[in-house]
């Protein structure tokens, strides 16, 4: 039987409006990025870096998947995202290679997409059935105010590695555009921003923006209304993915106590989310989020009108 207390580097699998169910595979420490961004559901980057690391043994790795899959419900995809940037790891391909060997689960990389300058990342990433990187600016200035990236990221960086990558990948490749109100969703920015997803090419243009608690608190949302605005601004492949309201499951199995922690440490997570994500009724998941509170290992913390439910003390 699984238990989330065997586990060291998957979670869920948890519900994604754009990936369907997808089990997550942590290959970075908490929180090892090449940005730090505003709207982070993770928290402030710890360390901040472009060097690529052995993180986790690919071994093992592939080896908890295998344990997994058997005793959850069949995921999506198989993402590699978690609590930091996914490319820094230098075995990525190796994992990825590993995931093949146990199913034929669809991998999809969930990246920043700074590192995509690299030959080597791009090669890596390209193993992939689908990636989804992300550009949340049109100039420098609103690059490095959002996403505070390390020293030497710029945004042409950025561009040009997507750029490249698109024209060696033949995958799926679905851009994420998060837009915080009074950052980057005026009528020029977008725009703009329009102007360098032309040159990316991406299959799909997916637009968030801060329904959940972010790194910096004061981030606000853009309003439905605004965002299908944008969505129409950006052409047909834009569509918006922003959740306001958390899904609904009418599955119902037990729910195990370790697991809901597990989510609920890896980002913050409403009972639907938990429901959804261990294939659980909400009401059962009500009861143990009742018990975690009360232990003092979560805390509430509200938005957008839904409570969402984070680890009580970020290491
Ligand atoms: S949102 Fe992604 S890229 Fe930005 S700081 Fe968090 S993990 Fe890093």
């Amino acid at each position: 039987m699984d238990s989330a207390a065997d586990r060291k580097y998957t979670f869920g699998p948890v519900p994604s409006r754009r990936l369907g169910l997808s089990l997550g595979v942590d290959l970075v420490p908490r929180k090892v990025c090449t940005q730090d961004c505003i709207y982070c559901q993770v928290g402030r980057t710890t360390d901040c870096t472009v060097r690529r690391g052995d993180f986790v043994p690919v071994d093992e790795v592939v080896a908890e998947i295998a344990r997994v899959l058997p005793h959850v419900p069949r995921p999506d995809y198989i993402t590699m995202s978690g609590s930091g940037e996914p490319t820094l790891n230098v075995r990525l391909g190796d994992v990825i290679d590993g995931v093949r060997r146990v199913t034929d689960v669809p991998v999809a990389v969930i990246t920043n997409g700074t590192l995509l300058t690299d030959a080597d990342v791009r090669r890596d990433c390209a193993k992939a059935d689908l990636v989804v990187p992300s550009l949340d600016a049109a100039d420098e200035a609103t690059f490095q105010a959002v996403n505070r990236p390390a020293r030497g990221l710029t945004l042409e960086g950025l561009v040009a590695g997507l750029v490249a990558f698109r024209s060696e990948f033949r995958g799926q490749l679905w851009l994420e555009v998060f837009l915080a109100a009074g950052c980057n969703d005026s009528d020029e920015q977008v725009a703009a921003m329009g102007r360098l997803i032309e040159r990316i090419r991406p299959d799909r243009i997916d637009l968030n923006t801060a329904t959940r608690p972010t790194a910096d608190a004061d981030v606000r949302a853009v309003s439905p209304e605004r965002l299908a605005a944008i969505a129409a601004m950006l052409g047909s492949k834009a569509c918006v993915v922003a959740s306001f309201k958390a899904s609904r499951t009418t599955e119902a199995m037990t729910v195990n106590e370790n697991q809901a922690l597990a989510m609920i440490r890896r980002r913050p997570v409403t009972i639907d989310d938990i429901a959804a994500g261990l294939g659980a009724h909400a009401n059962e998941v009500a009861k143990v989020v009742g018990h975690l509170l009360e232990s003092g290992l979560i805390r509430r913390s509200d938005r957008g009108g839904l409570a969402y439910y984070e680890a009580a003390e970020k290491p």
